[in-house]
């Protein structure tokens, strides 16, 4: 793709969006130049979308950029990083231009509002893969991480987990449901909103933190297993959508995506006693909703308590690509 691959380039995404002071150079060079504030840590992430794995064929282009940028959003709110440049690797089947406009579009006016700026990428032919690297920046030794977790901790989620789960089998044509909630539960498929600012307001409140991708259950497990704890949910705190209240009227089935269900791009973070006052204050202030739903222990393992305080058995397991 020479040539045609540098009109693509200069044509969709050289010269868009929001032009950073701390940018020396952006695209058009063998690298960019860019310039990393003095007392922050660089934070770095990259995903990979592939077609059929990632998100279903024929998926909506402005979607597809969109998720690409939202995802590693969602990576560095759940290191409380403040997010600055991209980098971009697409490989295309073809260099079909309505997709192109498409695809740019839904980046960039995402990259806007949380003033992300191109810096790079590469271009090439193949079949449709979308890599999309994010860098942030946060304060010196401030990163939420995922192994400061301790016993007596309280658990917190924002939004809704579960949604994106029943969005994707509505757009698979395997659910149906009213126009209102199933527009609702694609759009959080679709278009998930990264919670940086939630990331932002926790840094120094929260102790662990994680971004929900693979479900609640599996992505919690990493936080229980990288800081050494176990953990106790109260399916009851669940919190729950009017749109998925209305497609699941069982608890029971609500729980299994809530829990199980991939695709969300909530946070799930970890506070101390001590700090929970400040952590509700965050939540109360924050643009989504974030409910407390358990506590960390001492003891390995996940235990999900019915209301009748019963634990449930079967656990439910999150999405795993080589599972
Ligand atoms: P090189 O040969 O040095 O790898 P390329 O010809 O691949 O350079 O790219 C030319 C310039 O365009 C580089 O600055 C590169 O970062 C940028 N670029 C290529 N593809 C993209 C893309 N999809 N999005 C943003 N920048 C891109
Ligand atoms: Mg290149």
């Amino acid at each position: 793709m020479s040539l045609s691959e540098f009109n693509l380039i200069e044509r969709y995404f050289t010269a868009r969006g929001v032009r950073r002071d701390d940018v020396v150079l952006g695209v058009g060079d063998d690298c960019a130049l860019l310039r990393v504030p003095a007392g922050m840590e660089l934070a770095v992430s990259i995903d990979a979308l592939v077609e059929g794995r990632h998100y279903p064929q024929g998926t909506d282009a402005a979607a597809l950029g969109h998720k690409a940028l939202a995802v590693g959003l969602s990576d560095l709110a759940a290191m409380g990083a403040e997010p600055a440049w991209a980098t971009l690797a697409l490989s295309l089947p073809e260099a079909d231009e309505g997709w192109l406009q498409g695809f740019a579009d839904g980046l960039f006016s995402l990259a806007r509002r949380f003033r992300v700026q191109l810096v790079g990428g590469d271009t090439v032919r193949g079949p449709r893969v979308i890599s999309l690297q994010l860098h942030g920046f946060v304060p010196q030794g401030q990163a939420l991480r995922r192994d400061g977790a301790k016993a007596g901790d309280l658990i917190y989620v924002t939004g809704t987990p579960g949604d994106a789960g029943l969005g994707l089998e509505l757009a698979l044509g395997q659910r149906s449901t009213a126009a209102a909630h199933a527009d609702y539960l694609r759009a959080r498929l679709d278009r998930p909103e990264p919670r940086v600012a939630a990331g932002l307001a926790l840094r120094g409140i929260a102790s662990a933190a994680i971004d929900i991708s693979d479900g609640l259950a599996a992505d919690l497990g990493h936080i229980l297993e990288r800081s050494g704890v176990g953990a106790r949910l109260e399916l009851a705190q669940l919190p729950c959508s009017p749109a998925m209240q209305h497609v699941l009227p069982e608890a029971a089935e609500r729980w299994r995506y809530a829990l199980a269900s991939g695709d969300d791009y909530e946070l799930c973070f970890t506070v101390p006693p001590a700090r929970r006052d400040a952590a509700e204050l965050v939540c109360a202030t924050l643009e989504c909703s974030c409910h407390c739903i358990g506590r960390i222990e001492a003891e390995a393992g996940l235990r999900l308590v019915q209301a009748d305080g019963a634990l449930l058995q079967d656990l439910p397991h999150g999405f795993d690509h080589f599972g």
